[in-house]
Formats: C-alpha cells, structure tokens, sequence
C-alpha cells in the first residue's frame, strides 16, 4: 500500500495531523482513536513525501511492548533502505543511546553498568546501613524519593533544600552518597538514563547542538505519561526547530506514581504558544458497548476538556460481569471460558488477554491455565534469569570467566557478606579507574594498601584469592566440579537461608541455582551436531557455555514477545496502547481496584484511568470477574465489589452468578464435566 493509500484510509481529522508538519502538534484523544496509527503514518509520510531521512527521525514511548508494536507497524510501511537509522524506542533507550555516545562529557569509562532496580537497592541498603540498621522498608522508602527527585530534576545538591521532614533530609544525604558511588563504579540507574542526558543537554551547548543535528523530527506516543525530565529531554531537542508531534489522552494517565505529570500536555501549550491542537473522536477499536461502558466510567472524573468517542463497530455483546466464590474459582472460570470460547469464537489463544492489577494475581491463573494446558504468555513476570539468586550465580560465572567484568565484581563482592562495605569499594573503585585497572585487578596491587586499611585490603585478597582458586581448579580438570565446589565452599545456601522470610523460599532459591549449573552442563555436552562448524570445537569449553548462558539471559529480557500463538496475561499497566479481541479484566473488588493504597491515600481517580485503560483495550468482548473471598495475610477475607461496577451502564452488563441459587460446588462440578468432555471431543 502507499502511502498516499495509507493516507487515504484516514480520517480527515487523522489526515490533518500527518500532514501538519512544520510546527509543533498535539493530538489529544481517547483510546482507540488511531493517535498511535498517525505516529505510525506520520513516520512513513516524512521519508516517503517529505523526503526526511530516517535516521533524523526519533518516535518514543513507554514500554518495550509498545515500541516493539509500533516498530512493526511501521516496518511494514517502510520498505528496504528507507527505514535504516530510524530510532523506534522507549524514552529509556533514547537516553542510554544518548548516554553512550556522549559517554567523555559525562565523565563515564566504557563498559559502563546499568543497575537494575535490585542492584541500586543493594547499594542503598550498604550506605544505609553505615549509620544503623535499617529495614526495607525504609530502603523502599528511600529508593522511591531518590527516583521522585530524579524525575523531577532535582539534583543531589538541591535536594536538601527541597525535603520537607527529617526523613526528607535523611533521604536527600544519602541521594548524595548513593550519586557519587553510582559515579565510582562507572554506573547509572534506570533514572538516570533519563535524567543525565537532560542534564548533559542542559549544560554543554556543543553536545545539544550534536543532537539537535541529529535528530530533526520527534514523535512521542502515550505523551500524558511524560515525567519532568522526560518532558524537558524532548523540549531541549525540540525547542529550536519545534518539530515534533505528541500524542496522548489525559485520561489514560497512569504513572503519577512514577512522576508522570499529565499536566505537561497544558505545560505544552504555554511552552510552545503555535501549537497545532488536533482531537479525534471516532473509536475504531471497540464495540459500542464497550465504548460506552469506558465513557461511562471515565465521566466520573473531573474533566478539562471533553472528549465524546463514537464507534461504527455495531453494540457487540453485552459485558459480562462474573461473579465467582473466591479467587480460585475466579482464576478457575477465566482458564476455563476461554479454553471453551476459543472454539466456539473460532478464536485464536493469542486473541484472549487476561487484565489484572497486580501480578501476583497471575499466580492461580497460571496455574489453571497449565493444568488445561492452554498455551500462554506472562509479561512483567519474574523471569528465572531476573531472578536475584540467578544474577548472583551468573555474576560469579560471569567473573570467573571476565575479572575484568566490574558489574559482576560489585554484585558479589559481598555476597554472601564479607565485611567489604561501600566505604572500600568506593575507594577500590577511585584507585582502579586511577590505574585504569579493572576492580579485580586492582585487589592485587600493591599501591592499594597506601589507600586502604589493611583490614579491608586483607579482606579484598581474601576474595580475589577464593575466585583465583576456583578458576586455576577450572583451568585443571573438571570445570562443573569446581563450580559446585565454589557454591559449596562459600555457603551459598546459608547466605540465601540468612535472607529469605521463609525456609521453603530459600530452598526454592538454591534449588533455581542447582538448575542453573545442570543448564551449564547440558550447554557444555551438547550434541555436537546442534552447533554450528565453528562452534564445535569448544563443546567442552565451560567459558562458551557461559557466555552463551550470558547471551541467553540478555535475549530472554529482550524477547519478552513472541509471535506464538498464546493467552497474554499482563498488568493494566502494561496494555497500555495494546488491543486484543478478547479481554479479561481480573478482580473487580475494592481494594484491589481501586487499590488499597489509592484508597487511603485519596487518588481513586487514577484507578478509574487504570480501569478505562483496561477496558478499552477489548475490542470485541470484555469480561469482568471478582471474587467474593479473597485469601489475605493467610486467611479468607470477604470483598466487596469494586465501586466502578456500579459506575458501568447496568443496561449494557449481564451478571453472572450473582444471586448463585445453585449450589455452587455442583454448578462447578458440571462445568468441570462439560470441559472434560470437550476435551475428548477434541482429542
Ligand atoms: P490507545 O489510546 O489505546 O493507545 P490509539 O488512539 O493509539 O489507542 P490506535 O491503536 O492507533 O489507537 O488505533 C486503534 C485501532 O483502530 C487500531 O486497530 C487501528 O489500526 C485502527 N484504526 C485507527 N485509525 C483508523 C482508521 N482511520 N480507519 C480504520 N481503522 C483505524
Ligand atoms: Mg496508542
């Protein structure tokens, strides 16, 4: 198809924002309204009609899923050589580019790490524990204002001056700390890949020239999610040639909790007075139920401007609101209902999503759905190799095999605990980088004792002279037997047994570990004829099975989509911007949507966005399902049906099970004999 084709097939409204290109432009507009579909257009209509280059093109959003969707989307548009060069991301892989390529005037070596959430808490939790023990609850505490100031732009030296209480300021001295040892070992937290390019950008006029050359065009999806900084990256780049296309809906806001600050698409229009406003109105996602369900909720919220969506898809069937005796039976009746409806729908697994608010909601519906085993797909999970125990594992294969490997130093230098705190590494890591040494290296000079006391450099040689042995034991014989060893040796498992709240999880821990090292092994005996000629000779050679460990886990946090035909489960969060036949939407009760803690803490309204979002990405059936009892804090507490059921148009639901006449256990029963025999229908 053309573009002039692609084009054609637009609204004139839709049309009107493609084509607007020589000034700045908003697309504001409810869900299903095609503002993704003119990002995508609008990329396509730049190279092929405007003749942009597509490298001078950046189009961002919020999750991988959603870049992923959008890069597909657009690379059916573009064809060959068109598309090269083009930037599809997150807002947070723009910045880690950016990162990288300015990495001298940053002040950063190469090789830098990116610490996950997990390793940024287990260095707050070292500097905190310098003044006195502290919980994690107050680490989470801590870690949530440090990334509250960093999304806000403030810095560590301005910090103090915004805490408000002594927990504030206790909070803003060790932002402090926690920046400069980031600074020492080379490395930067998910924040700053947002916030170090702002504050690059903001400072050195040579490097925002640089990127102002670069980038000439940028568009921005899902733009009410945008925090401070965020905001401030784009409007540096943008702010010379101001062309740039956002689009977005306020009432799909929902990461405040993260800083979003929705009233940026207002702070928009005052920054950039000639801005083009564009709003659409026809929905061509859902069916008028479901539309009018979503419009009907979303009404009870206050409003700046309206927005009335309208959709030529028919009503479509009525929303079924399933009532169910407890989160079992809830979990039971979604695997259930869909393994029948996929045959009567003549539907597809990969058609139905399963909606929840949390993700340890997911745990029975995984369950259910294996033990029918239907196919399917958890994102956002905990994968096995995010696992902590597994990334501890991996940093010692990793060091094992790389002592040059810094991130895997600092991960297990301390693990299980040997008295070496952030004090040392700190000083370690300012003496290394001094004698371009790796951390491991620079252990074992002699120079280091002049910095050091030599408690800590005993305490160093101690380690580096434990990982000496277990690598000289590989180099000799049996590679397998000697990481065993090592596990065995530095008491692992006692070190998991000291940190887990309960025995059971801590068994399950080393168990994942033992399973790790068996994978170690089958990749080292693999089958000869399953690798590739050039690959053969190292069969046996532990170092290529680590590193294609190694390679494994970097891929599977890449491949969190594939094309295969299963049942997507994922958080309301993280469907944002995605659209699926059929959709589930879990645990309709109080406190759970809304949320407790939004509950308690006034901001209901941000759960009503969360719902609208759910809602609004069925397209032709939408299901709701609660529980009337719910295990918590083990035991059986009764819900009560969440408050947006009674802000949906009762003419549009169609409840199921609510005045359960039927004894429910038979009623179960014969649902479980229906499936049973469909099953044997069906082979
Ligand atoms: P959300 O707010 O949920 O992100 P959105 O506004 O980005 O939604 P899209 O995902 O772009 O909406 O579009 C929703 C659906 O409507 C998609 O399946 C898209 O292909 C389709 N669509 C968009 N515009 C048109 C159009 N003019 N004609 C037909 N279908 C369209
Ligand atoms: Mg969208």
């Amino acid at each position: 198809m053309s573009i002039q084709q692609r084009l054609a097939k637009l609204n004139p409204r839709q049309q009107e924002a493609v084509r607007y290109i020589d000034g700045p432009c908003l697309v504001l507009a409810g869900a299903g309204s095609g503002k993704t579909s003119v990002i995508t257009t609008k990329i396509a209509y730049l190279v092929q009609v405007c003749g942009m280059s597509a490298r001078r093109i950046a189009a961002v959003t919020f999750t991988n899923k959603a870049a992923r969707e959008m890069k597909e989307r657009v690379g059916q548009m573009l064809k060959g050589k068109e598309g090269h060069g083009l930037t599809v991301s997150t807002f947070h892989t723009l910045g880690l580019n950016i990162i990288r390529g300015e990495l001298k005037a940053l002040g950063y070596k190469p090789g830098f790490s990116l610490f996950d959430p997990e390793d940024a808490k287990a260095l707050l939790r070292d500097l905190m524990n310098k003044d006195a023990q502290v919980d994690a609850e107050q680490i989470n505490a801590v870690q949530h204002q440090i990334s509250e100031w960093k999304n806000d732009l403030v810095l560590p030296g301005q910090a103090l001056s915004h805490a408000v209480d002594e927990d504030e300021q206790y909070a803003a001295r060790v932002y402090e700390a926690y920046v400069r040892h980031l600074k020492a070992y080379n490395a930067v937290d998910f924040d700053d890949l947002i916030l170090l390019p702002v504050v690059l950008l903001k400072d050195n006029p040579e490097v925002l020239a640089r990127w102002r050359r670069k980038i000439h065009y940028m568009l921005v999806d899902e733009y009410q999610d945008t925090n401070v900084s965020q905001y401030l990256l784009v409007k540096l780049l943008m702010e010379e040639r101001k062309t740039f296309t956002v689009v977005g809906d306020d009432d799909q806001s929902i990461y405040a909790w993260r800083g979003a600050r929705p009233e940026n698409l207002v702070t928009l229009g005052e920054d950039f007075p000639r801005l083009n406003v564009v709003k659409l109105e026809q929905n061509y996602r859902s069916t008028g139920t479901i539309l009018r369900a979503a419009n009907t909720l979303i009404a009870n919220n206050p409003h700046v401007y309206d927005k009335t969506l309208w959709s030529e898809m028919g009503q479509g069937a009525p929303i079924r609101v399933v009532v169910n005796r407890h989160e079992e039976a809830e979990a039971e009746r979604v695997a259930s209902e869909i393994l029948t409806r996929r045959i009567k729908e003549r539907a597809e697994w990969r058609d139905f999503a399963v909606l929840y608010r949390g993700n340890f909601q997911a745990r029975l519906l995984e369950l259910k759905l294996q033990h029918y085993q239907i196919p399917y797909k958890l994102s956002g999970g905990t994968s096995f190799f995010s696992r902590n125990e597994i990334k501890d594992a991996m940093a010692y294969l990793r060091l094992l095999i790389n002592p040059a490997d810094d991130n895997a130093f600092l991960r297990i230098v301390n693990v299980p605990r040997r008295e070496i705190g952030p004090g040392t590494l700190e000083k370690l890591a300012n003496y290394a980088t001094e004698r371009g040494a790796s951390l491991f290296d620079a252990c074992h000079e002699l120079g280091l004792e002049q910095q050091l006391p030599a408690r800590a450099v005993e305490r160093l040689g101690r380690f580096t002279h434990f990982i000496d042995g277990v690598r000289r034991r590989m180099d000799e014989g049996d590679s397998l037997a000697a990481i065993r060893g090592m596990l065995h040796e530095m008491d692992y498992e006692a070190w998991l047994y000291q940190n887990a709240s309960a025995p059971t999880i801590a068994e399950r821990r080393m168990a994942n570990v033992w399973t790790l090292i068996d994978q170690l092994e089958k990749s080292m005996k693999r089958d000869p004829e399953e690798i590739e000629a050039e690959d053969s000779a190292e069969t046996d050679d532990v170092e290529a099975a680590i590193s294609r460990l190694v390679l494994r886990d970097i891929l599977e946090q890449q491949a969190e989509e594939d094309d295969t035909d299963k049942v997507q489960l994922l958080t309301m969060h993280a469907s944002k911007g995605l659209e699926f036949p059929h959709v589930y939407l879990m645990g309709l009760e109080e406190e759970l949507l809304p949320h407790r803690n939004a509950i308690e803490a006034g901001t209901v309204e941000e759960e009503r966005r969360l719902a609208y979002v759910g809602i609004t990405r069925a397209r032709q059936t939408l299901t709701l399902t609660l529980a009337r009892q719910r295990k918590a804090f083990g035991e059986l507490m009764d819900c009560t049906p969440s408050r947006f059921l009674d802000e949906l148009p009762p003419d549009d639901l169609e409840w199921v099970g609510r005045a359960d006449k039927e004894d429910p256990d038979k009623k179960q029963a014969r649902g479980q004999d229906a499936i049973a025999g469909l099953r044997s229908l069906l082979g």
